[in-house]
């Protein structure tokens, strides 16, 4: 079944990376939000687009077993300078496991399971993300052909499936830590992830 999405509300806002439009999409197959970031800036060439899947423990409670706060805000930048936009889908938490799973996931983490299998172990599948409502969005929004920042080859030939072209692939490598190399580098070895063969984290960046 198509997913209809709908621009319910919008409004420019000042942001630490300049003026953005907050555009507010509803969708006919769930009861989520989504929250489109657009930059007024006119793109050179096709806009730069990212699509994020929302991540509460790293991107409000600055958890460093992921890279999403670091990415989330590199892209903001991007688009703010570049033109573009960010398409922030709610209701995708833990690869589209759900927040609770999540944690499920974390804490077997604990006891050395990678990403991957920890999902598995749960009965969960590895990628349950539904990117069909973001080609939706973008179509909505008019970018039809689009220069996608991710390391994720799945989420290219998700959207392409769905109708929006990526032209071009823009890596993305940001908040690396000593906490995530091992989910980063499951991310590259085992899903075919862009990513260093040298992951060179940076150095801590909270106090012990
Ligand atoms: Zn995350």
């Amino acid at each position: 079944m198509a997913i209809f999405v709908k621009a319910e509300a919008r409004s420019i806002v000042p942001t630490i990376w300049g003026d953005l439009e907050l555009i507010v999409y509803s969708n006919s197959a769930t009861d989520d939000e989504h929250i489109v970031a657009l930059s007024p800036k006119p793109p050179v060439g096709d806009p730069l687009v990212r699509v994020h899947s929302e991540c509460i423990t790293g991107e409000i409670f600055g958890s460093l077993k992921c890279d999403c706060g670091d990415q989330l805000q590199d892209a903001l930048k991007q688009i703010a300078t570049n033109g573009g936009a960010v398409v922030y889908l709610r209701g995708q938490e833990g690869r589209g496991i759900g927040l609770s799973n999540k944690i499920r996931a974390y804490k077997l983490q604990e006891d050395g399971l990678d990403t991957i299998d920890a999902n598995l172990e749960l009965g969960l599948p590895v990628d349950n993300r539904d990117f069909t409502v973001a080609a939706a969005i973008l179509l909505d929004l008019g970018f039809k052909e689009i220069r996608l920042i991710t390391n994720n080859p799945a989420k290219v030939d998700a959207l392409k499936a769905s109708g929006v072209n990526v032209t071009e692939v823009v890596p993305q490598i940001v908040g690396i830590t000593e906490e995530n190399e091992n989910y980063l580098s499951t991310k590259r070895d085992r899903l075919g992830h862009t990513l260093p063969r040298d992951l060179g984290h940076e150095p801590h960046k909270h106090e012990n």
